[in-house]
């Protein structure tokens, strides 16, 4: 089935790939979203909404596609706890697609660290990497936060547990931090590394992404998906039948 979709962010990096993909797929882009744009006439005129914009931006979002319920796909990323926590109770107003990550290839990362967080002893110390373009606004990445999730949960610990880059007289490392380092600089696309180490081996779980398109891609599949969806929170593990 053609779709009608509308992007908020449109004029961004992720929003001219999404519109490729929409076409790419055989859907329709209705509407165009950007700065100072209307962001409820957009929305109203298409079956689906796709957010790769701003964190400040997705309040109105969730709140505009639940109102027309519509649903909606969002991919940015960088929200505060606080403002997650306030979002969650929007997003489930509507079916909403919600990830830091739409690439296959990273979703599977994220189940491959879960294992493995759960699988090696505390004394296997994990340490996540990131590395984007210059021009990216925040940080860690959605998806370090993702894979921080993965590391975490299985292991008992809690975001008070993310050491965030070290300096001066740190102290011995513990055994509860879980280190989170974010490189900046060229065009990368977006890398991420979970090391786990011991005394005598580490284990390195990688995903290198060459091209937006992957997550764009990802991002319309799941917009096809959320069509006709009942209101709730999901993730690409739905979307792709892993839930
Ligand atoms: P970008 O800076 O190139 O584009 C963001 C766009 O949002 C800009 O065109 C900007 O003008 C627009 N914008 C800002 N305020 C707006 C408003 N009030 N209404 C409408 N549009 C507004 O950034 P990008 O590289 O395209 O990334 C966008 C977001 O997507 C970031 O949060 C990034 O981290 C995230 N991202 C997510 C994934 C994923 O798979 N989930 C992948 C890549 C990037």
């Amino acid at each position: 089935m053609s779709l009608k979709i509308c992007i908020v962010g449109a004029k961004g990096r992720m929003g001219q790939a999404i519109a490729e993909a929409t076409v790419e797929a055989g859907h329709k882009v209705v509407a165009k979203i950007d700065q100072g744009d209307d962001l409820k006439a957009g929305i109203a005129a298409a079956d689906a909404v796709i957010d790769f914009s701003f964190h400040t931006v997705t309040e109105s979002v969730f709140q505009t596609a639940a109102e027309l319920g519509k649903p909606v796909v969002c991919g940015t990323t960088g929200h505060s706890q606080e403002e997650k926590a306030k979002l969650l109770e929007i997003a489930s107003k509507t079916a909403t697609v919600w990830a830091g990550n739409f690439s296959i290839g990273v979703n599977l990362l994220c189940y491959l660290v879960e294992k493995a967080a759960g699988i090696l002893p505390m004394d296997y110390n994990a340490e996540i990497v990131e590395m984007h373009h210059r021009l990216k606004k925040d940080a860690p990445s959605g998806t370090a936060l993702m894979l921080a999730d993965a590391v975490l949960e299985p292991r008992g610990l809690n975001y008070d547990d993310l050491r965030h880059g070290r300096e001066g007289i740190t102290g011995e490392r513990t055994e509860r931090e879980v280190g989170m380092h974010s490189l900046r600089g060229g065009d990368v696309v977006g890398d991420h590394t979970v090391i786990f180490s011991d005394v005598g081996e580490r284990v390195e779980l990688t995903h290198k992404a060459s091209s937006r398109a992957i997550f764009a891609r990802g991002a319309v599949r799941a917009a096809a998906w959320s069509v006709g969806k009942k209101p709730g929170i999901y993730g690409i593990r739905e979307v792709l039948g892993l839930a």
